[in-house]
């Protein structure tokens, strides 16, 4: 494992206590920041050096052509890659003529802080330039959570010791070079000057670049603004061109002066509206922001995650580096999704052009259940995008040849982006994790405008998918052929368990919600006779089992492969995709990601106490978490058949995804399935938080590492608390009506006025599950315990 002693282990922020250029791409996606619209890398401020440069808006993509050796029908030809886009992070800083660049001269001190409760990165560095003038140069950073399209920076230079001239040049800059080729398929297409440029003013301390997409034709504009105090003799000009914009200010610092410079940046962008239009929308944000001031952003920005924590913040007492690794997976999972409104989440956020910023099964399958239970309204929003892709999904199911709607593996704006179908198009389980998502986020919430409006649609078109893409056999069996399911090292398989048990779930929630609106069900051409055929291939649902084993295969046939030859496999093999052909692995036993024990979660009710334990001891045995959407659940199913220690390994591998640069391309943006993981590691794994038929139960169960764990979590208008130690669990409502959930199977009413504790039962100890050689995760559980994962 890599791990990344620079950072401090503090409860409510991440630091870096020196700067290490190794380290900076790394480090530019863990301190990323975003609201769901906007992301800015924590590209230094000065702009150089950077490890990969990046600010992104949510969904401003550029085509590229996708190209075949060999093509196929029903292959898609165009791909949609993130855009850099305009740079309004760089202040650069002349001292006595010298540019401050941490590669020269000598930097004396450099500290960076992601604050998670105040929602900034602060930096500040101490620099003596190679003629020996010395600076102090302080940086906050936000991106505003209030104001969707503003992002502010306040900038402080003061001299160290004797007197300095100083020169700020505060920009804007499109078309920013630097992103290196790289060969690993899950980085990003570069793009070379994808921006062409529409426009360009400066006023004032204002500048304003409009540029519009070559291939996309999307318009984007890109606004700064500025506040300078120093001393009187402080002056500042602005200028701007096609790609450049430029305030700079030049000053005289005595000892005790410093100059201070706001700088408010805008964002907006269309597919629609007219260069006139985007610019005056920045030109306005612009002015809003500065009308707030800092000071009123700042605590803009607190007030909003004062009250985000106050409904979802999750304690741990026992391991600090783990309270912060979930708080600061919880904060990017806000990030990601906060103020997306109606536009994807990506796998990566807008922290790295990672996966080319395109969002995956991963939204639905892992952030929503987080979002839903601690940011509804970004789970709603996140829904009705996938919604407002309908037309596009359905588009795509006919020309597969298939009714309902066929949701793109991969995608920004909602066309098929995947090249490689047998793990793309073929894995059609999306649409079951879509309407899984539509499912809870109803249930948590009771928002029936949106089940009007977005959910009885989506829940309609995907169940139209599975009745027509599965057929009942000649023994009346209904079956799903020739899919893929989560497991990326097998494809085009008969009856993945895991999709067919989502499927089968998703054709109960149409017909359910078909019933509960008959009359806008109409309108979709959606009546109780469909509904019934719906019902029918449900309770037909061939759910493979292997008698021999006394196991589920994780498809048809699957638990009669050979096994993959784990003993002649060389560490550094791993990734296996990266060494060996798809061929190979499709042929085999070796499962890359949760895929069986992925359906022991989120269809638990399925299955009987006896065969999660069985299945999930067999399925660990053959999974070597290639991908880092995996950890979370092997944690949840772990903890759930008692493997405590194993299961707070794992908990901690999702949670350290990007602090501990796992995976090794954290620089390419973070992981931000991996990182909502780590709640679901917390909450469903040791808090035993379940959901199925939209009720709440737990079964909580602390692992030995912790003495207590703590989380709060929003259902139906309420905040509820859960707190859990060794011996016993309390919930409480914090506020909001009464409510009934279970503890262990038995139900209990909770109130605001009367909190609840009942004992937590003993762990069922069974022996130790097996990994393949060299792929069990790091050992965090308990000191040195590598056997004995029972409680
Ligand atoms: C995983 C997919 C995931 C994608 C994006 C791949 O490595 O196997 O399940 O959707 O990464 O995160």
């Amino acid at each position: 494992m890599t791990t990344h002693p620079a950072f401090a282990v503090e409860p409510w922020s991440v630091r870096e206590t020196h700067l290490d250029l190794d380290a900076l791409a790394q480090t530019e996606s863990v301190f990323a920041l975003a609201n769901g619209h906007i992301g800015l890398r924590a590209n230094l401020d000065e702009g150089e050096p950077f490890g990969l440069p990046g600010t992104y808006l949510n969904s401003f993509y550029e085509l590229r052509p996708l190209p075949y050796a060999e093509a196929g029908f029903g292959y898609p030809e165009s791909g949609q890659t993130v855009v850099n886009v305009t740079n309004g992070k760089i202040i650069r800083l002349l001292v006595d003529d010298e540019p401050l660049d941490v590669r020269y001269g000598r930097l004396l001190a450099h500290e960076r802080e992601l604050d998670l409760r105040a929602g900034v990165l602060r930096r500040r560095a101490e620099w003596r330039s190679p003629a020996g003038a010395s600076v102090r140069v302080s940086s906050t950073r936000l991106v505003s959570f209030v104001q969707r399209a503003a992002a502010a920076i306040l900038y402080e230079v003061e001299p160290l010791d004797g007197p300095l001239r100083l020169v700020v040049q505060s920009e804007l800059v499109a078309n920013e070079g630097g992103l290196p080729a790289q060969e690993d398929p899950r980085a990003a297409a570069v793009l070379e000057a994808p921006l062409h440029s529409e426009s360009f003013f400066d006023r004032g301390a204002r500048v304003v670049l409009v540029h519009s997409c070559k291939r996309s034709k999307l318009l984007m504009a890109a606004g700064m603004d500025h506040v300078v105090e120093g001393p009187e003799s402080t002056e500042s000009a602005a200028e701007s061109g096609p790609d450049v914009g430029r305030v700079t200010v030049a000053t005289e610092l005595a000892p005790g002066e410093r100059l201070r410079v706001v700088k408010f940046v805008a964002y907006g962008w269309s597919s629609q509206r007219s260069e006139p239009a985007v610019r005056d929308q920045v030109v306005a944000a612009l002015t809003q922001a500065r009308h707030t001031g800092w000071e009123g952003l700042l605590s803009g920005q607190r007030a909003y995650l004062d009250d985000f924590w106050d409904g979802a913040d999750v304690e741990l007492e026992g391991d600090t580096e783990l309270q912060q690794a979930v708080r600061f997976g919880l904060f990017h999972t806000l990030q990601a999704g906060a103020r997306a409104e109606q536009r994807a989440i990506a796998a990566k956020g807008l922290t790295g052009p990672g996966y080319d910023g395109h969002t995956f099964w991963d939204t639905e399958r892992f952030v929503l259940p987080v979002l839903t239970y601690t940011a509804p309204q970004a789970a709603a929003d996140a829904l009705r995008w996938r919604h407002s892709t309908l037309d596009l999904a359905r588009e795509r199911a006919r020309q597969l040849g298939l009714e309902g709607a066929a949701f793109p593996w991969r995608t920004i704006r909602g066309q098929e982006c995947s090249g490689y179908w047998p793990a793309g198009t073929a894995a059609f389980h999306i649409g079951a994790d879509i309407a899984d998502a539509v499912a809870r986020y109803q249930a948590a919430t009771a928002d029936d405008e949106f089940e009007c409006e977005a959910g009885l649609e989506l829940l309609v078109e995907t169940a139209r998918l599975w009745r027509s893409l599965g057929h009942h056999d000649a023994e009346g069996r209904f079956r799903i052929d020739g899919v893929t399911g989560p497991d990326e090292y097998s494809a085009i398989a008969d009856n993945n368990v895991y999709t067919n048990l989502l499927a089968q779930q998703n054709l109960r929630e149409a017909a359910n919600a078909v019933a509960r609106h008959p009359r806008h069900a109409a309108e979709l051409g959606a009546d109780l006779e469909e509904a019934a055929g719906w019902r029918d291939a449900a309770e037909d649902m061939t759910i493979p089992w292997d008698e021999l084993l006394g196991v589920h295969p994780q498809s048809e046939n699957f638990t009669s492969h050979q096994v993959w030859d784990f003993a002649r496999t060389e560490p550094e093999q791993y990734p296996l995709l990266l060494h060996f052909p798809y061929f190979d692995l499709y042929r085999k036993q070796v499962v890359k990601q949760a895929d069986l024990v992925l359906a022991l979660h989120w269809r638990g009710d399925a299955f009987s106490d006896e065969e999660k334990a069985r299945d999930f001891d067999y399925y660990e045995r053959l999974t070597v978490r290639d991908s880092s959407l995996s950890a979370c659940t092997q944690a949840v199913i772990a903890a759930e058949t008692g493997h405590l220690d194993l299961a707070y390994d794992y908990f901690g591998e999702a949670a350290l995804m990007d602090l501990h640069d796992l995976e090794r391309n954290t620089r390419d943006g973070v992981h931000i399935a991996s990182l909502a993981g780590a709640w679901i590691a917390a909450v469903a794994g040791f808090g035993g938080m379940r959901d199925h038929d939209g009720k709440l139960s737990f079964a909580p169960r602390l692992p030995p590492r912790l003495e207590r764990l703590s989380f709060r979590i929003l259902f139906r208008g309420r905040r509820l608390k859960v707190d859990v130690t060794r011996p016993e669990a309390t919930y409480a409502v914090v506020d909001g009506p009464p409510l009934e959930i279970a503890h262990y199977g038995e139900t209990i009413e909770i109130s605001a006025n009367e909190a609840v504790t009942r004992p937590i039962p003993p762990t069922v100890a069974r022996p130790a599950p097996e990994q393949p050689p060299g792929r069990a995760p790091t050992r965090r559980g308990s000191d040195g315990a590598t056997q004995a994962h029972s409680a």
